[in-house]
């Protein structure tokens, strides 16, 4: 390489340091990117390329952006999974001696963006940390741009599928992981789940440490595993600090969580009850999250996905958040009112982000101000007339001093940059007004002045102006040339006239300038002191955040419930369920009024535990048994349900498998995939749990997948003991009814006229022998020829079948559930193990043993 230019040295040595980096360089009012950078920008950004003399002669390539409007261009890049390292001017040009000097201040990454534009509102963005440890996986994740940190971990041995389903909840947009320890299923697990993924060392003792006092582990809780936890919380957290270049003082606190906490929902089960998105390519207007949001502020939009997503097991913390619900849905006055003050609640999380990081800007402050104003008013509003958040209320901090402090320091509306004045409201602080003051006389003085000398003149046109290089004039057109007097100094000749200065103006100006100078410095001064108070505050902004957030979901489901007549559902420690005049809370919605059909269900481990659900194709199978589901669902986030009534034994876990997916990603076939979904159910369900099943075994040759249904059903019945709902075309498997006491037949409501089928939304008691698969595929249109060819062919089939071979050989089932200690130990490649792995081996089976005798 030629001799680089001095400056273009300066970026080699900064672009060494950040080699995966896109570097924004700080050039002026551009940044540049430089090499190959610079193609890459410019491809994704659709800018152009140029070059630059890098030196000798030698061009580099090259492109740029505008300082102001980096933004929107930053956010396209890492859109696209591209970090972007901003190296800054860290001194002022016009002072600097020789080159400026430039750093890195700042690297933005998919997983670590806090600009409100570039964020979806109602959803977090996560970023996680995972780390192997001994046979724990630990796991963090943050949200930076909200505050959110929380750590939890996972056994190994145990296999990567509970990983596998955290990482479904959390999506995260990046994760961080270590280079060390190579497990080649983790990796490719990590790899499928996120596009962004960054290796490093492990963290320093340090940040363990720190991490620790954060979050500290609660009594009982596994060493190995909260070291896992901590190990992935501090790898996380030196991320990001890196990524910040500063402390994080908006992670004011690490939520320690274990899995086992929340009703256990796998990946597919998110995902077939469209409960944040739904099924058709991410849309989120047919999911559930969708049609219960009746939220006022982002935050609350936020928490009520969370709690959808991970509804409790707690008897005790779902029956505080119903009463909550119930006082909301009878005190309409109440819940109005509130929601009205919580609509002029901001984005306290994310603007507190902001402000702990140095990047609020004074309409940030603006609306942090607003936001506790209507905080305190929501307080006066609970402690009066609220019963169950009257305490709670009292004695919440509102942060008064913070919003007096705001209030009178930042004016009301201020303008988006903070640093060129305008910020400090008056009668704040003495010296602003002051400075003011002199600012604005002197704009005045000057006006005089022009004035007086176009009396002195008799030049009718004569006039002030500015401009940046003379600085005040006064301005005389070429006709009046003559009446110029002696004392004016010529600075510039213009085509149409002159333009002079004055001793006086000159003084005036310098008054004039050096005031507006001053002025815009100390505001800029006072604004970033006020803002360094309301970080101060951060603790206290969270929990008020949290309370507001958690305050609006009560008054979402509230409203939903009002508006869609949902019920309090009764909740207990048993393993019933039964609903009354039960409505898919979606379907619902997405048909014309009064449309849906209400069903009932009635399910209780032991004795009517599984329910084989037959009937047509295009009946409401799926629709009736996701009903189930959802409601369980909303019920045990503290929602109500769209029933006359229900009663729930709480569910540990809920599955859901519907219907059949290619994973080509995988390059699992969609047998493999479905078969999978099953093991993984058959494994994981316990007595406790609820079991959805649209469909089993459909991919593969009918005698086959007919085989798979029914020792599936004898064995969740038998072993399991979940409550269950099949739904099926295997007509066959209604003869289940008779063999156990626990399975039972349902069917979905026909009526036949001609060969018209009416499809009557309704579940009915007993199994039905017909799919009037033929009559749907009429409705669809097939061709006359082939259904009438397929009229023949089914009587045929129907004629020669030997009906009930399966019924007639079957017996009852009786095997004994393998216990999974058995089966990790299949797996375990015994030859890796160092003797301290192998001692860990074998407490961990032990518990995993203890754990299988509760
Ligand atoms: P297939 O066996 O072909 O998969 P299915 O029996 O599972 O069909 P669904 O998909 O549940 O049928 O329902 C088909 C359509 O019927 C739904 O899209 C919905 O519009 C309507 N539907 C289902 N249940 C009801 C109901 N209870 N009331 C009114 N309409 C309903």
């Amino acid at each position: 390489m030629s001799v680089l230019t001095p400056m273009m040295q300066q970026y080699r040595s900064i672009k060494e340091r950040f080699p995966e980096e896109i570097l924004f360089f700080r050039l002026g009012d551009f940044y540049e990117m430089f090499f190959d950078d610079a193609l890459k920008a410019s491809e994704i950004l659709e800018i152009a390329l140029t070059a630059r003399d890098g030196g000798g002669g030698k061009k580099v390539p090259m492109c740029g952006v505008p300082h102001h409007s980096a933004e929107g261009y930053i956010a396209r890049l890492v859109a696209r999974g591209c970090k972007v390292a901003i190296a800054e001017q860290m001194e002022d040009p016009s002072q600097a001696k020789g080159l400026v000097s430039r750093e890195v201040v700042r690297i933005i990454t998919p997983g670590t963006l806090t600009e409100e534009g570039a964020l979806p509102e109602r959803s977090n963005n996560y970023i996680v940390g995972v780390s192997l440890r001994e046979n724990m996986v630990g796991i963090a994740s943050a949200d930076l741009s909200t505050g959110y940190f929380g750590v939890s971990w996972i056994s190994r041995l145990a296999g990567l599928h509970n990983l596998n389903d955290e990482l479904g909840r959390l999506l995260p947009a990046e994760i961080v992981t270590e280079t060390a320890k190579p497990d080649r299923q983790l990796d490719a697990l990590l790899d499928g789940s996120a596009t962004v993924i960054t290796r490093r060392q492990g963290p320093e003792d340090s940040s363990l440490a720190r991490l620790e006092e954060m979050a500290l582990r609660p009594e009982g809780m596994p060493s190995a595993g909260y070291r896992a936890a901590l190990q992935a919380g501090a790898l996380l957290m030196e991320y990001l600090e890196e990524t910040q270049k500063q402390a994080l003082v908006n992670f004011q606190q690490v939520e320690l969580y274990t899995l086992d906490a929340f009703m256990y929902m796998d990946r597919q089960t998110r995902r077939n009850l469209e409960i944040s998105q739904s099924l058709r390519e991410g849309d989120r207007k047919t999911s559930l999250v969708h049609i219960l949001d009746f939220t006022a502020t982002a935050m609350g939009g936020r928490l009520l996905r969370r709690w959808l997503e991970q509804p409790l097991i707690d008897l005790e913390a779902i029956t505080r958040r119903q009463d909550a619900v119930q006082e909301l849905t009878e005190n309409v006055f109440l819940r109005e009112d509130l929601r009205k003050e919580l609509k002029r609640v901001y984005d306290l999380e994310r603007i507190l982000t902001r402000v702990t990081l140095g990047r609020a800007g004074a309409r940030d402050l603006r609306a942090m101000a607003q936001s506790l104003m209507a905080a305190a008013r929501v307080r006066d509003l609970l402690a009066a007339q609220s019963r169950i958040f009257r305490e709670e209320a009292e004695q919440l901090d509102v942060l008064t001093d913070l919003t007096d402090l705001l209030d009178r320091g930042i004016v009301e509306e201020p303008p988006l940059s903070v640093k060129e004045g305008n910020l400090i409201r008056e009668g704040y602080s003495e010296e602003i007004d002051g400075l003011r003051e002199t600012a604005s006389m002197g704009r005045r003085w000057i006006s005089e002045l022009e004035e007086r000398e176009r009396e002195a003149t008799g030049i009718r046109t004569l006039k002030v102006g500015y401009n940046r290089v003379f600085g005040y004039y006064l301005e005389v057109s070429k006709s009046h040339r003559d009446k110029v007097p002696e004392h004016y100094q010529r600075k510039q000749t213009l085509a149409g006239g002159e333009r002079f200065i004055t001793p006086e103006l000159k003084e005036l100006e310098d008054r004039v300038l050096n005031a507006s100078d001053r002025l815009v410095r100390r505001e800029y001064e006072l604004f970033c002191g006020i803002r360094q108070e309301a970080a101060g505050c951060a603790r206290g902004l969270q929990v008020l955040a949290g309370f507001l957030a958690s305050l609006d979901v009560f008054g979402s489901f509230a409203a939903a419930a009002v508006r869609f007549g949902y019920v309090r559902p009764r909740l207990d420690g048993g393993t019933g369920l039964s609903v009354r005049q039960g409505r898919h809370p979606v379907v619902e919605r997405l048909l014309p009024e009064g449309e849906f059909i209400p069903n009932d269900c009635t399910l209780s481990a032991g004795q009517k535990s599984l329910g084989i659900l037959t009937g047509p194709n295009m009946a409401g199978k799926s629709t009736y048994i996701r009903m189930v589901a959802v409601l369980t669902v909303m019920a045990q986030s503290g929602s109500f349900v769209p029933a006359r009534s229900m009663e729930l034994g709480l569910a540990d876990r809920v599955f859901a498998r519907v219907g059949a997916s290619d994973d080509l990603a995988t390059g699992q076939s969609t047998f493999m995939v479905e078969m999978n979904e099953v093991a993984n159910i058959l494994k994981n369900a316990t007595a406790s749990s609820l079991i959805i099943l649209d469909e089993v075994g459909r991919g593969t040759s009918t005698t086959d997948g007919l085989a798979i249904a029914w020792s599936v059903s004898e064995y969740i019945h038998s072993v399991t003991g979940a409550r269950t709902l099949f739904a099926t075309h295997y007509h066959e498997l209604v003869a289940l009814e008779e063999l156990y006491e626990g399975i039972f037949n349902l069917s979905m409501d026909v009526r036949e006229t001609g060969d018209q089928v009416l499809f009557l939304r309704r579940v009915i008691p007993g199994g039905s022998d017909r799919s009037y698969g033929i009559h749907v595929a009429r409705m669809a249109g097939l061709p006359r020829p082939v259904l009438t060819r397929a009229e023949e062919k089914l009587e045929e089939l129907e004629n020669t079948r030997e009906t009930g071979v399966l019924v007639q050989g079957g017996r009852q089932l009786e095997i004994l559930r393998e216990n999974p200690v058995v089966d990790i130990l299949r797996d375990a490649v015994l030859d890796d193990f160092t003797p301290r792995q192998a001692l860990d081996f074998l407490y961990e089976l032990k518990q995993i043993a203890l754990r299988q005798e509760d």
